[in-house]
């Protein structure tokens, strides 16, 4: 039999869990309090809790944990990023950032993607399997247990379509941002989505307090659907009336995440279109000096469009900001140290 993924259940299902092995409620509390609050990756760590029952523990359960296999930490910002690996084989990474109000954490929902976006290094390889609760928590603990610190922001903005993964990624909420855990609240936690619809919708119905952040990229259908197929499935008005309902319904701003380059979207007719698109949303623009990858054919807008591109935004009464580029020597975007070691292991 399968040991079961004990750090991704919440406590009433341990409290379930331990009661079918004739245990009492208090011990559930004990132990989600070693696995979520004081992130211990063993049983044996557990030290108000008898020989006996950390065996029985260990033949039941386990407790799943990230190895970190490479860490980069930046010489100009602190950044830190980590590959880590999963002992199936795969690797993942996450980068933490420091800044001015706290430490921020960027973390993957799935390994691989299945969104094929033109400029992403993360969907490279295609997609491999989603990750479970646990997976994406462990991400947290470890970098937290490494650095000796409390990360107190989280953004689901590495690898992975985090609406194509729904179920394991709210339960993934709700463990995160539960008192008797990390207790990291909803209002500190960002989700971006390339526009899956209808999981748009889903998400507004369980009322989260959390930010949205939309990868639009583009300001018509012609352009994101060359960019980002989903956008064939669920186009730019469909995409754009989800976010408004949602904004309009949670009085949270959405906000819009914009690649910047060059000659592909980064014309003042394109901001001009964009600013008309975004008229009546209650929204905020993101826009981001692109990435270069290697693989793939696009390359960054140069500074002056992308000021211009602002200026434009700004005065069709826009709110924008220009993303600084954080952890530029470690490569901090997402998807660049897993390609190298997938390709390393390969040789
Ligand atoms: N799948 C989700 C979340 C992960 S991607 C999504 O697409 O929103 C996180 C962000 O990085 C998205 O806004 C994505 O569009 C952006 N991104 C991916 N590759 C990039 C690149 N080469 N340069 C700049 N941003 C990129
Ligand atoms: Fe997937 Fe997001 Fe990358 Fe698109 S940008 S391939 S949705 S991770």
């Amino acid at each position: 039999m399968d040991k079961k993924d004990i750090a991704s259940l919440n406590l009433q299902e341990l409290e379930i869990e331990l009661k079918a092995m004739g245990l009492p409620k208090f011990r559930a509390k004990q132990i989600y309090d070693w696995i979520h609050k004081k992130g211990v990756t063993e049983f044996s760590e557990m030290t108000n809790i008898s020989k006996d029952l950390i065996c029985k523990l260990n033949d039941n359960f386990v407790i799943f944990s990230c190895t970190i296999e490479k860490k980069l930490v930046s010489r100009y910002d602190n950044t830190v990023k980590y590959l880590y690996s999963l002992p199936d084989g795969e690797y993942l990474e996450c980068v933490v950032m420091d800044y001015k109000y706290g430490h921020t954490i960027c973390v993957s929902t799935q390994v691989g993607c299945k969104m094929g976006c033109a400029f992403c290094a993360s969907g490279i390889g295609g997609f491999k399997r989603h990750l479970r609760p646990s997976e994406i928590l462990s991400q947290i603990y470890t970098a937290q247990r490494d650095l000796g610190l409390r990360i107190s922001r989280i953004v689901l903005m590495g690898m992975g379509e985090p609406l194509d993964n729904f179920d394991n990624v709210m339960k993934f909420l709700a463990l995160v941002s539960d008192e008797n855990g990390l207790n990291i609240g909803m209002r500190h936690i960002s989700l971006s989505t390339s526009g899956i619809v209808p999981r748009i919708y889903d998400l507004l119905e369980r009322k989260p307090q959390l930010t949205l952040s939309v990868s639009l990229h583009a300001p018509n259908d012609e352009i994101r659907s060359r960019i980002m197929p989903v956008n064939k499935s669920w186009n730019v008005d469909q995409l754009l009336d989800a976010c408004k309902v949602y904004a309009d319904t949670t009085s949270r701003r959405i906000s819009f995440e914009y690649a910047m380059m060059k000659g592909v979207n980064d014309t003042p007719e394109c901001a001009r279109e964009l600013s008309k698109r975004l008229k009546g949303i209650l929204c905020h623009v993101n826009l981001i000096p692109a990435n270069e990858v290697k693989e793939k054919a696009h390359t960054r807008s140069d500074d002056a469009s992308i000021e211009q591109f602002k200026s434009i935004l700004e005065k069709n009464g826009l709110n924008v900001t220009i993303r600084r580029t954080l952890g530029s020597d470690i490569n901090a975007s997402c998807g660049q140290l897993r390609r190298e070691k997938i390709l390393e292991n390969q040789n």
